[in-house]
C-alpha cells in the first residue's frame, strides 16, 4: 500500500497532462508561457480571492507575502509550534522573529488563545513588536479564521494564512486561501494539489500586495523586466507545472476533493470503534485533508501501532516529530518551556494513516483492521 499513490493518480490523468505538456515541449514556452496566467486566474476564481500570483514553493510564497507587506528585520510574527518548519523559516528569511504557541487542546492548529496571550504579553513586556499572526492549516482544516480575525483586529495586527496543506477547504463557504491580508499555498507532489516538482501561489484581495509579490517573485521589477525598483528574486512557476496543475486542477474540482471527503468519513466511520482519537473537524469547517492523522495515548503507544502496521505493509507517518520550537534552528529564540512542552505533548501521539482520493474502501479496511488488533476496540 502506499501512503499517498500518486502512480494512481497520474494513470487516471496521463491523457490530459500527456497533451497540456507536450504542447509546451513542442513550442518550447517553458516560462510565463500563457498557461500560468490562465492557471492563475482559474485559482483566484476558485479560491474567491481577487489576486493568485504563482511561485517556486509554497515557502517563496509565505516569504514574497510577508516582504510584500513589509514584514522584516525588529517585527515579530506568531505562528504555531506545530507546523512544517516553513511556516517559521519563511518568517526568519524575511529578517522577522518567530513567536511560537501551542497548538490548540483539542485540535492540531494554533490555539487562538495562546495567540491572544502571546499579544498581551508583548505588549505588556514590550520587548518585541509583534506586526503579524502566520496560522497554517493543518493537515488540511482551516485555522479558527473568524476568531484569529476578532483578536488581530483587536491588537491592530496583520493576519496571514499559510494553507499550503488546505487549498480545498473551507469555513462555510469562504475557501482556504481567502484568509488574512494574504495566503499562500503549495504544489508540491504531495499537497491536496500537488504538481511535479516545486511551485507555490500567493492569494490577496489587496492590491498594492498583489503587485509587490508579482514584483518581488521577478527580480524586484517595476514597468517591465528590464525595469528593477527593488531587490527581489527569483521565483517563477514554470510553464509544464502550470500545464500539469490545470489538468489536476479539472480533476480536483471535478471529483478528487469530494473522494478524499468520503475516504475521510469513511475512516472515521470505521476508527470510531478504535480505541484512538479521529481528527474533529469543527460544524462548518471543511478539511481538505491532506492528510488523515489521529492521536494516540501516548508515544510507546504510537510506535506499537506504527510497527504493527509496517508488519502488514502499510505505510504511516510522523508529522511532526518535534515542536518547531526545538529545532536547533530556533533554540536561540529560547521560547517558554511550557509551549514546547504542549507541543511535543502532541507531536508525541500523532500518526498520519495513509490517505489520497484514489484510495478503495478495502484499503481503509486494512488499516482499521490493524488499528482494532493493536488498540483492541470500544
Ligand atoms: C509544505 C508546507 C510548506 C512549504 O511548501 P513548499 O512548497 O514545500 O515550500 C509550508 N507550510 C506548510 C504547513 C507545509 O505543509
Amino acid at each position: 500500500m502506499e501512503f499517498r499513490d500518486l502512480k494512481r493518480q497520474y494513470n487516471a490523468l496521463r491523457e490530459e497532462i500527456s497533451k497540456r505538456t507536450e504542447r509546451i515541449l513542442e513550442e518550447s514556452r517553458f516560462i510565463q508561457g500563457r498557461e500560468v496566467a490562465e492557471l492563475e486566474e482559474k485559482l483566484a476564481d476558485y479560491v474567491g480571492a481577487k489576486h493568485c500570483i504563482t511561485c517556486s514553493s509554497g515557502t517563496d510564497a509565505l516569504r514574497l507575502a510577508l516582504q510584500a507587506a513589509d514584514i522584516g528585520e525588529g517585527d515579530g510574527v506568531i505562528v504555531p509550534d506545530f507546523t512544517f518548519f516553513a511556516t517559521a523559516e519563511a518568517v526568519m528569511q524575511t529578517g522577522a522573529v518567530p513567536i511560537f504557541t501551542e497548538p490548540e487542546e483539542n485540535g492540531y492548529n494554533i490555539s487562538a488563545k495562546g495567540v491572544e496571550r502571546e499579544l498581551c504579553r508583548a505588549e505588556k513586556e514590550g520587548s518585541v513588536r509583534i506586526k503579524a499572526v502566520l496560522a497554517a492549516d493543518m493537515f488540511g482544516l482551516p485555522a479558527n479564521y473568524p476568531e484569529l480575525e476578532r483578536i488581530a483586529k483587536k491588537y491592530n495586527v496583520l493576519l496571514f494564512e499559510d494553507g499550503a496543506q488546505s487549498f480545498g477547504g473551507k469555513i462555510g463557504e469562504q475557501k482556504a486561501g481567502s484568509f488574512g491580508a494574504a495566503a499562500a499555498t503549495s504544489f508540491f507532489p504531495s499537497k491536496p494539489l500537488g504538481c511535479y516538482g516545486d511551485g507555490g501561489a500567493v492569494f490577496t484581495d489587496d492590491d498594492g500586495l498583489a503587485e509587490q509579490v508579482r514584483s518581488l517573485r521577478e527580480h524586484g521589477k517595476g514597468s517591465d523586466k528590464y525595469d528593477n525598483v527593488r531587490v527581489g528574486c527569483n521565483s517563477r512557476l514554470d510553464t509544464l507545472q502550470a500545464a500539469v496543475l490545470l489538468a489536476k486542477l479539472a480533476a480536483y474540482k471535478r471529483y478528487e476533493l469530494d473522494a478524499a471527503q468520503k475516504i475521510a468519513e469513511i475512516y472515521s466511520v470505521k476508527l470510531g470503534a478504535a480505541k484512538l482519537e479521529t481528527p474533529k473537524i469543527p460544524t462548518l469547517f471543511y478539511s481538505a485533508w491532506a492528510q488523515y492523522t489521529v492521536k494516540l495515548q501516548n508515544k510507546t503507544q504510537r510506535e506499537e501501532l506504527q510497527r504493527e502496521l509496517k508488519n502488514a505493509g502499510i505505510p504511516s507517518n510522523v508529522y511532526y516529530p518535534k515542536p518547531l520550537s526545538s529545532q536547533k534552528a530556533c533554540l536561540h529564540l529560547q521560547t517558554p518551556a511550557d509551549i514546547t512542552e504542549k507541543t511535543q505533548n502532541l507531536c508525541d501521539r500523532v500518526l498520519s494513516l495513509p490517505f489520497h482520493p484514489y484510495m478503495t474502501e478495502w484499503e481503509t479496511e486494512q488499516v482499521c483492521r490493524v488499528c482494532y488488533d493493536t488498540l483492541g476496540t470500544v
